[in-house]
């Protein structure tokens, strides 16, 4: 049997590949970039570990746990402190804790007394049965109101998806939500009773997720895929030309071609749209070009503890764009885990940019960081200058899942099915968290066994 081809090596391709190997099938991984991990990015220097891309993985999925242990990382695998827990959203230019329950929202000074009364009327809110796609932004006025629209979701979607809930789609983006008021006509009481139904599956909701990363940071687990893959992942091997020859497939690099018995697709869109399919394939990639990205830059700074007024005890805050900052949000890496700051130092992690104002993450470094300092000076009374700096540009950073992204799903999966032994994952179908990554690499897995029988 030739070996099944996985392009990409991000944490969606090395998680297929790891699962298909150990059942048995051979497989071959092609990698564009020199180095395994896609938009994971880890750096350590002068005594701080700076994260470009993710920073937590969320355990929302035995699978996840599974594959950290069949890797042997238990030992090396960090969850957050504990004291960790807090979040901040801004409010009034200054970061407020949000509640720690959701009964905590109505003694909090988060929201009005008239957005309060908006989630007390919520479960009396008929539904919306006609099962069309609708924007965050649309759901969340319908259901409570513009206030917490703008002080709260647009925040959040900030944070997951540096996107613009005006144009994210509630169907694809925060599907969870959209299934509680399809499944039981409101939010609050979807919340209580779906509790029941997490616990007889055994997954966790992502707000109450244990979150984790490595010693190292995540680039840990990519460098532990690859290095169990060993040769069968190439880097810089760009597939540039797919074509189905009877029962198997031929991949194309500058290196040559090569017989695979199916591909799995575990790249980025635009590079999909990109790819060329055979005339016998009788298939056009180039709409998915149309899916957009987000861009983003992620500014990791270190202070010296005595310039940073505010505790920084927390996960990190979040920022609605109503308060008129330049950053997204800062997440509070040195409280979160340890050793990603030499002692009496701190490290915050900001993102700037996004579909809130993307021409921002295009500005030179010096420019990012001048932004970022002149923020958390007014937002957590830092002083001074930076001890230390890493910042990246992520000019294509996460796909966003806008009103209309129906098509693209629908696209993958006839492609699927005329096209025998092609196979979709990873962000850009399944989800953009990388506990959505690597599920979609465990699941694309079973499928292609599946269709391999
Ligand atoms: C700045 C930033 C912060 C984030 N923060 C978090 C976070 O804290 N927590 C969280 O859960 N998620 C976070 N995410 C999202 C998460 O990191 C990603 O969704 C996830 O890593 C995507 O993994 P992937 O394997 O699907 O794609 P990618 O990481 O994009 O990997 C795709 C790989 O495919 C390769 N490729 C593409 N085309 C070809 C081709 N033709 N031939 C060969 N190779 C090809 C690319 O070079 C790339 O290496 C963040 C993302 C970004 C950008």
């Amino acid at each position: 049997m030739n070996p099944v081809a996985i392009i990409g090596a991000g944490i969606t391709g090395l998680t297929a590949a790891f699962c298909l190997k150990r059942k048995g099938i051979p497989v071959t991984v092609y990698e564009a970039a020199a180095r395994p991990g896609g938009v994971i990015q880890s750096v350590r220097k002068d005594g701080f570990l700076a994260e470009s891309g993710p920073n937590t993985i969320l355990e929302t999925s035995p699978k996840i746990s599974q594959l950290i242990g069949d890797l042997n990382l238990e030992g090396r695998r960090l969850y957050s402190s504990p004291d960790a827990e807090a979040r901040f959203v801004v409010r009034g230019k200054r970061p407020m804790a949000m509640p720690g329950s959701p009964l905590g929202i109505f003694t909090s000074r988060l929201l009005s007394a008239k957005a309060k009364l908006a989630l007390l009327r919520e479960p009396f809110v008929p539904p919306r049965r006609d099962g069309g796609e609708e924007s965050v932004a649309d759901f969340v006025e319908r259901r409570l109101n513009r206030e917490i629209l703008e002080r709260l979701v647009d925040a959040l979607v900030a944070g997951i998806y540096a996107g613009d809930p005006y144009n994210l789609s509630l169907q694809h983006a925060l599907p969870k939500l959209a299934r509680l008021e399809q499944k039981y006509g409101s939010l609050i009481k979807g919340q209580i009773r779906g509790a029941r139904e997490r616990r007889e599956s055994g997954d966790v909701a992502k707000d109450r997720a244990p979150k984790f990363s490595f010693d190292e940071g995540l680039q840990v687990l990519p460098d532990t895929l690859a290095a169990r893959l060993g040769k069968d992942v190439k880097l810089n091997a760009a597939v540039t030309y797919l074509a189905p020859t009877g029962p198997d497939w031929r991949v194309t690099t500058a290196a040559g071609h090569s017989e695979h018995s199916a591909v799995i697709y575990c790249g980025t869109a635009w590079r999909l749209a990109e790819l060329q399919l055979s005339a016998r394939a009788s298939t056009d990639l180039s709409s998915f070009s149309a899916i957009r990205y987000a861009p983003v830059a992620s500014v990791v700074l270190g202070f010296p503890r005595g310039d940073v007024a505010h505790p920084c005890r927390g996960f990190g805050m979040l920022i609605p764009k109503i308060e008129g900052f330049s950053i997204l949000g800062t997440i509070f890496s040195s409280a979160l885990f340890p050793n990603r700051a030499p002692a009496s130092h701190v490290l915050l992690t900001s993102y700037i940019g996004g579909e809130r104002s993307p021409g921002l993450a295009s500005l030179p470094a010096d420019e990012l960081e001048l932004l970022t300092c002149r923020d958390l000076g007014r937002l957590l009374g830092v002083k001074g200058d930076p001890v230390f700096r890493h910042t990246a540009v992520y000019p294509r950073a996460i796909p966003q899942y806008n009103v209309g992204y129906g098509k693209f799903k629908h696209l993958m999966n006839e492609i699927e099915s005329k096209l025998h032994g092609l196979f979709f994952a990873g962000h850009f179908r399944d989800g953009v968290s990388l506990g959505d990554s690597i599920l979609s690499g465990c699941n694309v897995a079973e499928r292609l066994e599946g269709f391999l029988k």
